[in-house]
């Protein structure tokens, strides 16, 4: 089969890296790619917001399969356009993916199917809001309703800090995202990111992970897309799973068919793990980033029969393998990241890197210049490794991470820390 898939992160390089081992595969693209999916793929500068070009594209190319890797194409209704040009294509539609397109949209859902989520109130105006705000008991939490990049969440102990979020997001800081507002309950709990693959009838767990928002060691710092994570999560236990997949995912898919929006694609569940239970945070609608890259590493069936059988409603009779080992990922980003950095700086030693036992290191922002590989994002390169345990699995992407030369990046020191006490019992 052709593959098309469409991104260009870590994520990506990740998906890339299994579509490639793919016995399905014959040949695979990605638009527009990076330096380091250009090993697991023929990169293509496409521009993957322009629809029409995409489906000139997968003519042309006599693509028989579309990956679609990030959120943006999807909300904007990518798999509907890509479908309706008679090419397959795995994710959900535009009308399904407002699980994650719009915050509002999910907690009515969960409130009209009892699925277990933080407490909340939904605002199309700065005042109504700010008065609902002045009534809730502190933390609370105020969201933008749509995509915002990370940035649309504030968790805050101050009222002031509160209202000032809210005159923001409705003074239009963040653009469209921000025309309706969510004012919600803060949980308490250990946080966990869980996935199922959906055909719009059944949903097959696929595995836990745990993600690190903060950019500083010790949860410290702005929050980030992720500066590492770590699978599978510890928290996750075998019950808690079977309790997610009862009381979260299974009737969110009975909702999104019984509303005429079935939900095919990957369900990205971020949860809470609360004192009453798994409560949910947020839906998205892809896999998640830098989650997908030690997802991955963990699977031992092939990716793309998986995903086709989503996209074909046959997920009922198909079962996947997992390795039964950790694996960790520390992403290493450009400094400065999550404000301001530069871009355009060499990164040297990736080879020796690659060579330590049991690790793969995936390109989240770089690019090829005369033989040299230079950062050009904010997150840059995702060091992962595999091992029997998260504590092994840490020491060797650690062990590759000290390989690279690279002056102008940092990186956490303590990914998988919860996971690694854990471990050593403590
Ligand atoms: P997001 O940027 O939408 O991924 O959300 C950012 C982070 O905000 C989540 O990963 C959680 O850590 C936190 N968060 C969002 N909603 C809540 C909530 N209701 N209670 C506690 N933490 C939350």
């Amino acid at each position: 089969m052709n593959i098309l898939l469409l991104g260009s992160g870590g994520r990506e390089h990740a998906l890339a890296w299994k579509l490639a081992s793919s016995t399905l595969t014959e040949r695979l693209i990605c638009a527009p790619g990076n330096a380091g999916i250009r090993k697991e793929a023929e990169c293509v500068a496409l521009d993957i917001t322009d629809h029409a070009a995409v489906i000139a594209f997968c003519r042309a190319l006599s693509i028989d399969f579309v990956v679609v890797g990030p959120e943006a194409p999807l909300v904007t209704g990518i798999v509907d356009d890509l479908e309706a040009a008679g090419i397959k294509t795995f994710g959900p539609t535009k009308a399904a993916a407002q699980l994650e397109g719009s915050k509002g949209f999910t907690k009515d859902l969960c409130r009209a199917n009892n699925i277990p989520t933080a407490a909340y109130a939904r605002f199309a105006t700065a005042g109504p809001a700010k008065a609902h705000v002045r009534k809730q008991t502190l933390p609370v939490v105020i969201k933008a309703d749509g995509l915002a990049a990370g940035k649309g969440v504030i968790i805050t102990d101050n009222l002031s800090d509160a209202e000032s979020a809210i005159d923001l997001m409705f003074g239009g800081a963040l653009g469209e995202a921000g025309a309706e507002v969510v004012v919600e309950e803060c949980l308490v709990g250990e946080e966990v990111s869980f996935f199922a693959l959906c055909d719009g009838e059944t949903a097959m767990p696929l595995a836990s992970a745990q993600d690190h928002k903060r950019v500083g060691d010790g949860d410290t710092g702005p929050n980030t897309g992720g500066m590492g994570a770590y699978s599978p999560a510890t928290v996750m236990t075998p019950q808690m799973q079977a309790r997610v997949m009862d009381e979260i995912v299974v009737p969110t898919l009975k909702a999104m068919k019984a509303m005429g929006t079935p939900y095919k694609g990957v369900l990205f569940a971020g949860l809470m793990i609360t004192n009453e239970g798994p409560k949910l945070i947020e839906y998205n609608v892809r896999f998640g980033d830098p989650e997908a890259q030690v997802m991955m590493l963990r699977l031992m069936s092939d990716l793309l029969p998986a995903l086709i059988a989503a996209r074909d409603g046959q997920l009922k009779t198909f079962d996947l393998r997992w390795y039964p080992n950790a694996a960790l990922t520390v992403v290493m980003a450009a400094k400065g990241y999550p404000g301001d950095y530069e871009k355009g700086s060499a990164i040297e030693g990736l080879d020796a890197a690659a060579a330590v036992e049991g690790v793969e290191i995936f390109h989240a922002g770089t690019k090829a210049d005369s033989g040299q590989i230079l950062a050009n994002g904010g997150r840059v390169l995702c060091v992962s490794a595999r091992a029997k345990t998260v504590t092994e699995a840490q020491a060797r992407a650690y062990r590759a991470v000290d390989c690279i030369d690279w002056p102008e990046g940092f990186c956490r020191r303590d990914i998988g820390w919860q996971a690694v006490r854990r471990e050593k019992g403590l």
